[in-house]
């Protein structure tokens, strides 16, 4: 059964197609113009126009309910459904749904975190519509995008300060593309794509265990025979459930308008990939977070279990979110596209300086944009980019900006590719190779930030990079605005290029970034190396970030302290179920299968021992089990009173660096343990399901 994608494609959305076939032209207009300019909607008589014609469209769907979903620093998105019931005469009902209600919400904002911004006194929160994102329908209930402040205005959420940055971001390239005689464009638009990689697991063996149920990753197991060994995953022919399984998320996101383009087996036993086509970073961030929920949901209708957790298994690849990152303007250019002749494009290349520059000074916060306590088991394992940020740029613009610096001339080289068999096509080379090691890579007409975790809601490291490139973009402005139209700008322009590209090449890294001796050398270039969350998340506060944030009306002070606090929260949070999970597994389910195959032994041992039989291997097996046995209750033990130390240690940096620097250490020694003794265990009595029998299933 093939499905018609152009006819089902986006049929729960409420997107510009529908709304002008079914808004009267006037309101249609009106609602275009804040879409693209960020004008504020008239008035509440259009508000109340649109609101009907969406309850129309809804109720034809299906709704019965509609929701302001938001995206709160949980993480996750929230929603509360109201009915659209409203009392009639005589007992009746009817639909309502009102201009107001569209636009204004106001859940109790007194549960969901602030990191200090809003007193459970004043729990007052509002819930603001988005019109510039599309509602849509799912589950009987029609989705508002919304955004969620306090009742004194402060960030309480993900999305403002992602608006707010794309507003800056707009304001201050359109002027920096004037100087470049770029008059037309009046809008410049941050794009995302992001690829998404996910795990598949059957899901009668996640039931089973308690530390993917709890935690989203398994806090025991031994590493299986075969792991990722022989290469033999990585865009391998897709099983039958998998594919499956794919062919119905794809049918699911493209009903809710999200281009599903791309999907393979990822690098891991069970991995896999599923990429969008890159649309602005307002709807990629939507349309991620509603992605996120149907790949979970789907998996369930096939039993199985879809995993977004940075590092489900130990030894074998963690799942990221390349988060490709450019600008695009209302005329169409895409400014991140260096074109046929990269030497030439001045635009270009200043952009591309810019962004040397900004990652070369803003290291730390593209860091922690992508900091957690799961993509910390991630960041620096040899698999994924390591906690190091630097930038790839490939050969061929290495090379341009070489000559840049040495006021040399640089030659497009053709790059005509050759195959040397002459029945295939010929096409041109591009200008950069791929490096997959690099955390920030140019990949032709866009930046790949490879940092991002894989269950990260995208809007922080999105709200980061757009601060950053503002930053340097409104500094290259004011240095260059004098020189606008005169007959020496190009020379001008380039005596600016050169400085950056001195001061700022550190940044700039093409070799192998998980190997050690990168390690070293970005030391000697005094490059950040934040190993972990608590490493990096202070320096949210640095005055050079702070300096920024304030002066593009992203976060203000306050705001800034209530994010790194609930991020440093989290982290303790998260490790702390971690470790008491771990200490539920090893008393109620590991420890006693140790216990009770090592009296089995025992027991069997006395019984052959009754009728005159050896039984070296019986006591070999015996003993080696119950010193590990001994061993892993200490390590219980310790674990359990170093929690109780962490809860009491005042501060939440302090608190924060006690689960990574002494909970996370004991929470390692015992699960080194733990693995022994699965390694030396009869599959049957061994209680949860072994790493092999969970990433080969499916
Ligand atoms: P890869 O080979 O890196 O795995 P994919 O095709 O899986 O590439 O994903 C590349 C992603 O980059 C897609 O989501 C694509 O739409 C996105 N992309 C392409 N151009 C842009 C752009 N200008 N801005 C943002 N994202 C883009
Ligand atoms: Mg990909």
């Amino acid at each position: 059964m093939s499905v018609n994608i152009p006819e089902i494609f986006a049929c729960n959305v409420f997107n510009e197609d529908v709304m002008k076939t079914r808004l009267p032209k006037n309101v249609y207009r009106a609602l275009k113009r804040t879409m693209q300019n960020n004008e504020p909607l008239a008035d509440m008589e259009t508000a109340d126009v649109v609101a009907n014609t969406i309850k129309e469209w809804a109720i034809e769907r299906g709704a019965t309910h509609y929701t302001h979903w938001f995206q709160p620093m949980t993480g996750s998105t929230a929603e509360k459904h109201d009915c659209f019931i409203s009392p009639a005469p005589n007992g009746m009902a009817i639909m309502e749904f009102s201009g107001k209600a569209l636009v204004k919400g106001e859940p109790d904002a007194s549960s969901f975190p602030s990191g200090g911004l809003r007193r459970t006194s004043s729990a007052r929160g509002y819930t603001a519509w988005d019109p510039t994102s599309y509602c849509f329908v799912k589950e009987g209930s029609l989705y508002i995008p919304t955004v969620f402040v306090s009742y004194t205005g402060e960030v309480l959420d993900k999305k403002t300060p992602l608006l707010r940055s794309m507003q800056a971001l707009s304001k201050t390239a359109v002027r920096f593309l004037k100087l470049f005689g770029n008059d037309r464009v009046t809008r410049v638009t941050s794009t995302v794509g992001a690829e998404q990689e996910y795990f598949l697991i059957d899901k009668k063996m996640y039931d089973q265990r308690e530390d993917l149920i709890l935690t989203g990753r398994t806090l025991f197991g031994a590493k299986p025979p075969k792991g990722q060994d022989l290469d033999d995953q990585y865009f391998a022919n897709l099983r039958p459930r998998v594919a499956a399984y794919m062919a119905e998320l794809d049918e699911e996101l493209w009903k809710l308008g999200i281009y599903s383009k791309t999907k393979h087996n990822e690098v891991a036993p069970a991995q896999h990939e599923m990429a969008p086509i890159f649309t602005t970073s307002n709807l990629g961030t939507d349309q991620n977070e509603l992605a996120m929920e149907v790949m979970e949901k789907v998996a369930l209708k096939h039993g199985l279990v879809c995993l977004l957790h940075e590092k489900p298994f130990e030894g074998v690849n963690g799942s990221g979110k390349h988060n490709n990152w450019s600008m695009s303007t209302n005329d169409g250019q895409n400014l991140l596209d260096p074109g046929d002749t990269p030497m030439d494009n001045l635009q270009f290349l200043t952009i591309l300086c810019a962004l040397i520059k900004g990652v070369d000074e803003y290291a730390d916060l593209m860091r922690l944009s992508a900091a957690s306590a799961g993509n910390d088991h991630r960041l620096g394992a040899d698999e994924a980019p390591p906690a190091i940020v630097s930038m790839f740029l490939g050969e061929e613009l290495e090379a341009v900006l070489q000559a840049i610096e040495d006021d040399a001339v640089y030659k497009t080289k053709a790059r005509a590719f050759k195959i040397g068999v002459d029945a295939l096509p010929s096409f041109p080379k591009d200008s950069t190779d791929r490096n997959r090691t690099s955390p920030f890579a140019f990949t032709g007409n866009r930046f790949e930030f490879r940092m991002v975790g894989s269950s990260d809601n995208i809007a922080c490291p999105n709200v980061l990079l757009n601060t950053i490139v503002c930053e340097e973009l409104s500094q290259f402005t004011e240095i260059l605005e004098p020189f606008k139209g005169k007959d020496n700008f190009d020379a001008e322009v380039r005596k600016l290029l050169k400085t950056v590209i001195k001061e700022h090449r550190r940044i700039i890294f093409n070799g192998d970034g998980y190997s050690e001796e990168w390690v070293k050398e970005a030391e000697r270039r005094g490059l950040p190396n934040y190993a972990s969350t608590v490493d990096c998340m202070p320096h949210y506060m640095d005055e050079k970030n702070v300096r920024i944030f304030r002066k593009f009306e992203i976060y203000n002070q306050n705001e800034v302290a209530a994010r790194t606090e609930i991020h440093l929260e989290k982290y303790s949070k998260t490790v702390r179920i971690e470790a008491r999970t771990m200490i539920e597994m090893a008393r109620k389910q590991l420890l006693p299968a140790t216990m009770d195959y090592v009296q089995s032994l025992c027991e069997a041992i006395a019984t052959k021992k009754q009728i005159g039989f050896t039984c070296n291997t019986d006591e070999k097996i015996a003993k080696k089990l119950n010193e590990l046995a001994d061993r892993f209750y200490e390590s219980i033990e310790r674990l359990e009173t170093r929690v109780t130390e962490a809860n009491s240690v005042s501060g939440i940096q302090k608190q924060a660096e006690f689960f990574h620097d002494v909970v996370l250490a004991e929470m390692d020694i015992m699960r080194s343990i733990a693995d022994e003794i699965e390694l030396n265990m009869p599959a049957a009595k061994w209680p949860i399901p072994a790493y092999s029998e969970i990433i080969y299933n499916v």
